[in-house]
């Protein structure tokens, strides 16, 4: 089996309604959907969603970095991956997400020509799960009505996005907690928006709503920050942004800086790396979350089988399909009231991506 080509597809889908992080709105997915074609007909999909403001990248300059890699990819035994990716990381330094595109792709390749899932490849540790649901920053009372729906649909967690302002965030967690009751699990997520000492006094404010963990409470950089409002709350603290590659989980463990690590296909760059995360900080007792940029079901269902491979990814966040205004994808994952379900498919299970 060898690359014969590759096709770069540039997506653009609106959301179903504009998302806001502390770090911004965004109102649409413009990403990449990579197809890598071999000699004997199979075509293995990827994606790059970039997320201009944690990982620099943009929808251009993915599909510039696909190009100035194609020659690397043409002529390859998709079975060479670990080799492949060596020259790709020799060429080309981040770009994550494209990064993780093309590793998703080669192993959706190695899924279809050894006709088995990948989860299977990888080594089954589970075929379903269930995902939270994730609150953009709204006022707390249309936080709080977006909550229920989410309840009604039949997820059991909710994420809730803050980090604008102590006060209004407090009332977030109070409203979404009045309005789904103690039933539902409720964490957040403040993506760096605190700084340390008002990321404590937040979090004290918010643990009487029994909040259930806290996400990358200060900015990315601040990893002595960060371990201090660990060790001044009494609930897991969680590093995004400041987790991208296994490289940073050590350096956070040396530390003793977080409790979990979210960790994101467009991030770390693909499936091996997220598997390499996950191991190290196995070896030392933590648990991960697996969660999404802005992705179709092509990456959620690459990132579902991270999940399926992994004992301890015990939180999932792959919701951002659902928040898509349309789906793209033929085949793979299935989510059924909050519970994400893996097809029994070669490879990812993709079918056909239409653009
Ligand atoms: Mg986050």
């Amino acid at each position: 089996m060898k690359i014969k080509d590759i096709e770069i597809r540039p997506i653009s889908i609106p959301l179903k309604e504009p998302f806001t992080i502390s770090l911004g709105t965004i109102e649409n997915a413009d990403n990449v959907i990579l197809c890598i074609k071999t000699d004997d007909d199979l075509v293995g999909y990827g994606e790059a969603a970039p997320s201009s403001t944690i990982t620099g990248d943009i929808q251009e300059y993915i599909i510039s970095g696909l190009n100035f890699i194609k020659p690397i990819l043409i002529g390859k035994d998709p079975f060479d991956i670990s080799r492949i990716e060596e020259d790709i990381a020799g060429a080309i330094k981040g770009n994550y997400a494209m990064k993780a595109a093309i590793d998703m792709a080669l192993l959706d390749l190695i899924g279809k020509a050894t006709k088995t899932p990948l989860y299977k490849l990888l080594g089954r540790y589970r075929t379903e799960f269930k995902t939270d649901c994730t609150i953009g920053i709204k006022d707390p009372q249309d936080m709080a009505r977006d909550a229920v729906r989410i309840v009604e649909r039949g997820f059991d967690t909710i994420k809730v996005k803050v980090g604008t302002g102590l006060t209004q965030d407090v009332e977030r967690i109070k409203e979404i907690r009045d309005a789904v009751g103690y039933e539902i699990s409720i964490r957040a997520d403040a993506n760096q928006g605190w700084k340390p000492k008002d990321a404590v006094r937040a979090i004290k404010k918010m643990e009487r709503y029994e909040l259930e963990l806290i996400e990358q409470p200060v900015p990315w950089w601040d990893i002595k920050g960060l371990r201090w409002v660990r060790t001044h709350v009494d609930i897991p603290v969680m590093a995004d942004e400041s987790v991208h590659s296994p490289q940073d989980a050590i350096k956070l463990i040396e530390q003793e800086a977080v409790d979990m690590f979210n960790i994101k296909l467009m991030k770390c760059g693909g499936i091996k790396n997220g598997i390499k995360i996950a191991n190290i900080a196995e070896s030392v007792g933590m648990e991960c979350m697996v969660g999404c940029m802005i992705e179709s079901r092509v990456a959620i269902t690459a990132a579902s089988h991270l999940v399926a491979s992994t004992k301890n990814i015990t939180e999932v966040d792959l919701d951002s399909s659902l928040s898509l205004s349309e789906d793209p994808v033929e085949g793979g994952i299935k989510i059924d009231r909050g519970k994400i379900v893996l097809p029994d498919k070669a490879g990812l299970g993709i079918e056909s991506v239409k653009v």
